[in-house]
């Protein structure tokens, strides 16, 4: 069974699924929506309110209007109900003419906002009032698209494979789903794309969600069942160079970083296999703490690796490195491995390691590859270690003598997974910023404000500061209006001076793409990156002090304090404008949390009691621990009883072989063999 068995996918139509990551039939079942168009009771004018996307049911007036606005054809209409009237306006669409004559009455869905003390939405859609009612209460899926791809394509290619092909078979015990009262998998599957109504989504999103954090809850069961205290080969003292090394780093350490460094020193001279976390909020230095681990490792005649979850950062700590070990005059020699090497540059790579030519080793998890031997790796450093999904160190274990282990990460995570994840490490926090750091100011603002942001953005350009612009979307989507990075960094072009320089970035690009760009404005040869998400963990570029985020209503809070986390990396005054497209009370409150606190685990917290379910779809807090639909703060109960779960299950049968859990092993052994676990 093939894409192009569907009707209405031609190879063409097949290239642009590939494209999404769609290779097959199955693919589909797989590809969950993005968010849903929901359809409400229609309201009355006069309950409207501003900023929301809403349903009013209206008359119509008088047969609609068109004229030419600035090249535009601007068709209008006023409608009223028993309440009030308001007026309508679509451009570029002077058919509607047709369709909107006076004294009917359709449903009209759009944003609702005041233009000259007149209730107004800019491009409703029209429903004829018996199609709107047989909607209410239903959702609507919206898929990620791709140019070339619409949302209806998707939904029907989607529609199609359901007839072809069936979910998987159900791998949780049954008497699980009975205790926990999950749905059937399959119908889960069925109901994430097609729910009939909010309830059947949140029951469909809570299936699915336990089965991410059940599989990973027994990984990490099965795993630490075996970790114990080990004793370790590699006893490394600190060498005389670091004395120099510190004295010269342009900066002082802060306490937290001194104790982390001190920490670290004693578990590796111990004779026994560190097992540590340095936990800090963004921009508290972590990577410093990385770095001298790694020269001390070095230095004493090991190797070190440093594992980083985006190419974009793993060439960050490369490029930085490598500036330090030529500053410094260490005879010590770096490497970069990632996933868009060349095969005769892997081949190269993987030599240099195994006949030990290299000592610091920088990459992203294909430092892990079965075929990559190292020569004596002494030291494992993850970093932003909350982004990776739960096996690898189980994966070093078995390359060999077990390395010491460092994992860094800035997400507070809550207590339930901390248990799961920490149990067996020691933990370095670091609580404090570098002492030159001033607070970021932040500001929430309206879409009306862009022009001062703009003006604003260029003003600091202009000193020599350079700016992010955060878009939701990598390309149009013809079912939401959000912000993309491909047009709205062209549009950019165009209200900027020449001078300066705008580049957009987003993860659908090629490695070396990316890795240019992302070169080229830490060299500051670019001044203004419009990027999506991609910059979200890691990036350090301090001359950045402005960062703007379109649709900030969109993200997780606790996602957005991350974000902002790429600016205030230096003694310059930092910015961060929130555009809050949405504009309403709601947003407004919730965005303003982040202006009063820097806890990101408060902040998340805060959110979600704002927020009521079905506000929550298309929102997450954060990518951490890479689940497709789980997150771990909203889902944080549902953990808690996974981890139960889990738990119980290996007390019955610690090997998953009984029969009524062969499913869950095989299961299980897949997980693993795909998910970089720690
Ligand atoms: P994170 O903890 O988010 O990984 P980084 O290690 O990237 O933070 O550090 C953020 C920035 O702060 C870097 O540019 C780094 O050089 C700088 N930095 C680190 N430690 C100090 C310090 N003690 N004083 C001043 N600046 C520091
Ligand atoms: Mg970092």
């Amino acid at each position: 069974m093939q894409l192009t068995d569907l009707k209405g996918v031609g190879p063409k139509t097949e290239e642009l699924f590939h494209k999404l990551g769609v290779y097959t039939p199955g693919d589909l079942l797989y590809y969950f929506p993005n968010t849903y168009l929901q359809f409400d009771e229609p309201k009355l004018i006069a309950n409207l309110q501003e900023g929301e996307q809403q349903a009013v049911a209206g008359f119509i007036d008088r047969d609609a209007s068109v004229v030419n606005v600035h090249g535009l054809r601007l068709t209008s209409v006023y409608i009223h109900d028993l309440s009030g009237h308001m007026k309508l306006t679509w451009f570029n669409a002077p058919f509607l003419k047709h369709t909107l004559t006076a004294g009917h009455l359709f449903i009209f869905v759009g944003k609702v906002s005041r233009f000259n003390n007149q209730l107004t939405m800019s491009q409703p859609k029209i429903y004829k009032t018996e199609e709107y009612s047989r909607k209410i209460g239903t959702l609507e899926p919206v898929y990620a698209q791709t140019k070339g791809l619409s949302n209806q394509a998707i939904v029907k290619a989607v529609k199609q494979a359901f007839s072809f092909v069936t979910p998987e078979e159900d791998f949780v015990p049954a008497k699980l789903c009975y205790n926990r009262q999950l749905l059937p998998l399959r119908k889960a599957i069925a109901a994430i794309h097609f729910p009939e109504s909010l309830e059947a989504f949140s029951a469909a999103r809570r299936r699915l969600a336990y089965n991410e954090l059940f599989l990973f809850s027994l990984a990490l069961a099965m795993k630490k069942k075996n970790s114990t205290q080990a004793k370790s080969v590699y006893r490394i003292t600190r060498p005389p160079e670091m004395d120099v090394f510190f004295q010269k780093l342009p900066f002082a350490l802060t306490k937290g970083q001194a104790n982390a460094i001190k920490s670290i020193e004693e578990d590796l001279a111990s004779g026994f296999v560190m097992n540590r976390l340095v936990q800090g909020d963004v921009g508290s230095g972590k990577t410093i703490v990385a770095v001298a681990a790694m020269l001390e490792t070095a230095l004493n005649g090991f190797q070190a690796a440093l594992m980083a979850p985006t190419e974009i950062l793993a060439e960050q700590h490369y490029q930085k490195i490598s500036a330090l070990l030529k500053e410094f005059q260490l005879p010590l020699r770096c490497i970069l491995v990632t996933g868009s090497l060349t095969a005769k540059e892997k081949r190269l790579a993987y030599e240099a390691i195994q006949n030990h030519e290299a000592d610091l080793i920088i990459g992203t998890h294909a430092l892990f590859q079965a075929q990559l031997d190292y020569a004596r790796l002494a030291l494992v450093i993850t970093d932003e270690q909350h982004r990776f999904g739960v096996n690898q160190r189980k994966e070093l274990a078995e390359k060999g003598q077990r390395p010491h282990t460092l994992v860094m990460s800035a997400t507070p995570i809550p207590r339930t997974l901390a248990m799961l994840l920490y149990a067996d490490m020691q933990v370095s926090q670091i609580r404090e910023l570098p002492a030159n750091r001033l607070p970021i100011k932040n500001a929430v603002v309206g879409e009306n404000y862009r022009n001062n942001s703009y003006k604003f953005i260029y003003g600091e350009i202009q000193k020599g500061r350079q700016a992010y612009i955060i878009c939701p979307m990598v390309e149009p989507n013809d079912t939401i209006e959000l912000e993309n990075v491909t047009e709205y960094s062209k549009k950019l072009r165009s209200v900027f001076p020449k001078d300066v320089h705008i580049a957009c970035l987003h993860g659908k690009m090629k490695a070396e793409e990316k890795e240019n760009i992302m070169n080229q404005f830490l060299h500051h040869d670019i001044d203004l990156l419009v990027s999506t998400t991609v910059v979200e963990v890691g990036v350090d570029v301090p001359n950045a002090t402005v960062m703007m985020i379109e649709n900030a209503e969109r993200f997780g809070l606790a996602q957005l304090h991350q974000l902002r986390g790429r600016v205030g990396r230096s003694g310059h005054q930092s910015f961060c404008i929130f555009v809050d497209t949405k504009n309403s009370e709601n947003s407004k409150k919730r965005l303003s949390i982040l202006s009063s606190s820097n806890d990101g685990f408060a902040i998340a917290e805060e959110d979600l009691k704002l927020r009521g379910p079905g506000d929550i779809f298309g929102i997450r807090q954060s990518g951490v621990l890479n689940f497709s639909i789980a997150d771990i703060y909203q889902d944080k109960d549902l953990l808690a009883s996974a981890a139960e779960d889990a738990r119980y299950i290996l007390s019955q049968d610690p090997n998953l072989e009984e029969n009524e859990n062969i499913e869950l092993r095989k299961k299980l052994d897949e997980y693993r063999s795909e998910s970089y676990t720690l």
